[in-house]
């Protein structure tokens, strides 16, 4: 049968229901636990800061597939089913026997995959009769998609945005505060963790940490309002299955068996959702797949970091998570892979990584934008530099294939565009790129400061 460039499903074919992988693991994700009594985090401890059926999906380890309440699927609409892409382009260009296919999640007003999860938590945080939701945004596409889904059920949306990002990045604060979202530099004067840091580091330009910490502040302390995140929880992976199931419709279609799937890895959501499905036949002993976690060189969660209970968030006022990390005190050198500095990483990942159901690589930021470009050239679509990583892995492993003759099946998760990722373009071609890799030491003294371990 000949494969069309494009895979399109339509729109009856947007699942009913999101698949949680939890369902199917015999040994589960660890549990969060809350640090003041060093056991697993209750529903009644989370309610305050998260919306009540957000906090259901978060600890369900049991429900294989939750329902896709219609509203949420009616937006869905407006940009999904996501096309699964046959690379013929890329193929021919590197004359490699492999067929190469990406999921492309960049074609929203957002340009990347978080909107999947962003209008999802924006409907639970309507139905409970909310008035609003507060995140932090460090790069810009999560404050985005989540601003697109709050205007579209007319919530408030308050983004506390890294200082530094807010000044570089004026075009993504300016997409937010279109769509209706207030946008606070962050640290502010607005809460007390904000003024405290700014009184002990006057003119700091901010962190993702302090961020998340003035975020959740306002979300616990104005009524009416709750916090919402990005990554790295379980409701975000299990949001984030979409982009796998549709995949697999799509492959199935065709009778495709792919030999491997690829993701970028930040805080794992993308490549969760997308290898969520796999997984689940792997684990129920039906098929299986080589899954390959792509992260970068400046911060490599799970190829360098350490498997134990840590902090989420450089403030400390969050649970901990057992995951793969670097350390809550890690500060990644600074690379253009704004949405993979994340010191950890999802603790479902981590779990399957640990138990050897997928691998992990990291690479060197000057490749994978030579990966990005080669690709933007062939294949049309400018890419985010996250995205980049898969796509340096997936050209890695297709050189390969040439190397041996094997024509094997190569699918990666293409997670988003780089229309404001220009700086870094600009870097590259002016060849003023360089790679930043943490020193053995470096690391050594971050995961130095994890916290006690839990006792069970
Ligand atoms: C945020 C982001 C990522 C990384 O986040 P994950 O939670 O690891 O998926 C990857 N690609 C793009 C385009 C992003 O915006």
């Amino acid at each position: 049968m000949e494969i069309p460039y494009k895979i399109y499903l339509s729109e009856k074919e947007i699942p009913q229901a999101w698949y949680n992988v939890r369902a199917d693991m015999k040994k589960k994700p660890a549990p969060i636990v809350n640090p003041g009594t060093m056991q697993p985090a209750t529903a009644d401890e989370l309610r305050p800061v998260f919306c009540d059926e957000l906090v259901k999906q978060e600890l369900d380890n049991d429900t294989a597939y939750i329902e896709i309440p219609q509203p949420i699927r009616d937006f869905y609409k407006m940009y999904r089913p996501s096309p699964l892409v046959r690379a013929y382009c890329l193929e021919k260009a590197l004359g490699t026997p492999a067929k190469i296919y990406y999921k492309f999640e960049g074609n929203n007003t957002s340009g990347s995959h978080k909107l999947n999860s962003a209008i999802a938590q924006a409907y639970y945080a309507k139905q409970q009769g909310l008035k609003g939701v507060t995140t932090e945004t460090g790069a810009g596409q999560w404050g985005t998609a989540l601003s697109m889904a709050t205007a579209y059920f007319g919530l408030d949306c308050k983004v506390y945005m890294v200082k530094v990002s807010y000044e570089q990045k004026p075009f993504r604060r300016e997409v937010m505060r279109t769509y209706g979202a207030s946008v606070t530099p962050s640290p502010s004067d607005t809460t007390n963790v904000g003024r405290a840091i700014l009184a002990e580091h006057p003119g700091t330009g901010g962190s993702l940490g302090c961020a998340i910490s003035e975020a959740v502040e306002a979300a616990v302390t104005t009524d009416g309002y709750r916090y919402v995140l990005g990554s790295v929880l379980n409701q975000v992976l299990l949001h984030q299955s979409v982009i796998g199931l549709e995949t697999k419709a799509a492959l199935d279609k065709y009778g495709i068996h792919p030999d491997m799937i690829i993701g970028c890895a930040g805080g794992g959501s993308n490549l969760g959702g997308l290898i969520s499905p796999f997984v689940g036949e792997k684990l129920r002993g039906e098929a299986d797949y080589q899954i390959i976690a792509v992260e970068p060189a400046s911060c490599p969660s799970f190829t360098r970091g350490k498997y134990a209970y840590d902090f989420c968030d450089t403030g400390h006022i969050c649970p901990l998570a057992k995951m793969y990390t670097l350390g809550s005190n890690f500060m990644p050198s600074p690379n253009h892979a704004g949405g993979l500095r994340y010191h950890g990483m999802s603790t479902i990942l981590s779990e399957l990584y640990d138990q050897g159901l997928m691998e992990a690589r990291s690479v060197e930021q000057t490749r994978v934008f030579d990966a990005a470009v080669q690709f933007a050239r062939v294949e049309g679509i400018l890419p985010a530099p996250e995205s980049s990583h898969a796509i340096r892995v997936a050209i890695d492993e297709a050189e390969k294939c040439k190397q041996t003759g094997e024509s094997k099946t190569i699918v990666f998760g293409l997670t988003g565009t780089g229309y404001f990722d220009l700086v870094a373009y600009q870097k590259y071609n002016d060849h003023e790129m360089t790679d930043y890799i943490p020193t053995d030491d470096d690391l050594k003294r971050s995961l130095a400061q994890l916290p006690q371990q839990p006792a069970f």
